[in-house]
């Protein structure tokens, strides 16, 4: 008797003497998980069909691991005012438990299942693993804002010196260690992409109604004309475009105002070799580990990140930051600078802000690598043609 009160302390809950299948629960991880154990023969407590069943009690252990990994008790860890009578943080007592655990699980909540898992857990007050530290993932998000912070208000173009003040405090990465770890993934997550030659690019302009269009007027602006823009600073040409008429017409409406006298133009340009690209968009198709797979829950933050992260670069500039518009754009113009200089990718995928699942690119290709070379150009790396025109349509408003 001594033996089982110590076992049910251990475990973290009571004894329950009831099978489970793996119908009865809708989370695939845990439905999968009953399948390969459920070893028994029986009637199923919950839908009373007669199944491959596992008892409740291994089924409670199995969810029991997750709740240890990511809490613990409240006593021992977490701060107390004994004055007050309260815990100093977050704490959780029995039924937050079971809530979380009855929802991980996507089952009812007036359902018995559910009514069960809040009756036989330990009534302990428990608190989040290392309650006063910080998770990977909280890390992660607080560098890359502290990063967007400091490029934007404090140092833009030399910040090595953050390393050393950042190896002294240890709360956040330092800029250039925010950089590395964003790329530390990106092979392992298949996030780069080849285009082979002949993808057809959607570039929108809207221009003067006299203006005449050739390869020129639509390729990349020249260096002089090239405005602060989302992945290229001012001064830096580099070629936007989208895959298709609508995303790229949408793109182009959005950040002109007024329309009176112009015109809209989409021309297409096609690409003459292949493009090593970053595709951000495939953040987004990433399969998101289970909450209950805890052999999984780094590449969980991870993939947790890097969906912060591709809102980050992607999302439209607020209202209320368009008085700074200009420097708004910093931190994904230098996350976009290491991409092409360090990862040596030709260009980099993104969604687009104004057209739902749209799909925006920018290719870091200048005016002159858009151009048809003349016959005695002395061609070089640089302003090799990289990009060729193919034709354009023409919308009046
Ligand atoms: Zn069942």
């Amino acid at each position: 008797m001594k033996d089982s009160l110590e076992d049910i302390q251990n475990r973290g809950f009571g004894i329950i003497d009831k099978y489970i299948c793996s119908n009865c629960v809708k989370n695939e991880f845990a439905k999968n998980w009953i399948k390969r154990n459920a070893k028994i023969k029986t009637t199923c407590s919950y839908c009373g069909k007669k199944t491959n069943c596992l008892y409740m009690e291994e089924f409670l252990k199995f969810l029991m691991a997750a709740i240890k990994y990511y809490f613990e008790p409240a006593e021992g860890n977490l701060g107390y005012d004994s004055e007050e009578k309260t815990y100093l943080g977050r704490t959780y007592d029995k039924y937050e438990i079971a809530y979380k655990l009855i929802e991980a699980l996507q089952i009812d909540f007036t359902k018995e299942l559910a009514d069960d898992i809040k009756d036989v857990l330990n009534d302990i007050l428990l608190c989040d693993r290392n309650p006063y530290g910080t998770s990977q993932l909280q890390f992660c998000e607080n560098s890359w804002k502290r990063f967007s912070h400091l490029v934007k208000y404090k140092t833009r173009y030399l910040f090595y010196a953050d390393d050393t003040k950042c190896q002294l405090e240890k709360a956040f990465m330092s800029a250039s260690e925010m950089l590395d770890y964003t790329a530390s993934y990106l092979e392992k997550l298949n996030l780069f992409t080849t285009l082979k030659p002949n993808v057809k690019f959607k570039r929108a302009r809207i221009v003067e109604n006299n203006l005449e269009i050739n390869e020129k007027e639509m390729a990349s602006p020249p260096y002089y004309q090239a405005k602060n823009n989302r992945m290229s600073a001012e001064g830096i040409s580099a070629f936007y475009a989208t895959f298709e008429d609508d995303v790229a017409k949408e793109e182009a409406l959005n950040s002109e105002k007024d329309l009176t006298g112009k015109k809209l133009v989409i021309a297409d340009f096609v690409n003459l070799n292949e493009l090593k690209c970053l595709d951000l968009t495939k953040i987004l198709e990433l399969n998101l580990p289970d909450w209950l797979d805890i052999n999984k829950s780094s590449e969980r933050e991870v993939i947790l990140f890097y969906r912060y992260l591709h809102k980050a670069l992607s999302s439209p500039i607020k209202k209320s930051d368009t008085k700074n518009k200009n420097i708004e754009y910093v931190p994904t113009q230098i996350f976009a600078e290491y991409c092409k200089e360090v990862l040596k990718v030709d260009g980099i995928i993104y969604s687009s802000s104004v057209y739902q699942n749209g799909k925006c690119i920018v290719l870091f290709v200048d005016h002159e690598a858009c151009l048809t070379p003349k016959k005695n150009d002395i061609i070089t790396f640089e302003n090799k043609q990289k990009l060729k025109y193919i034709s354009h349509k023409i919308f009046s408003f």
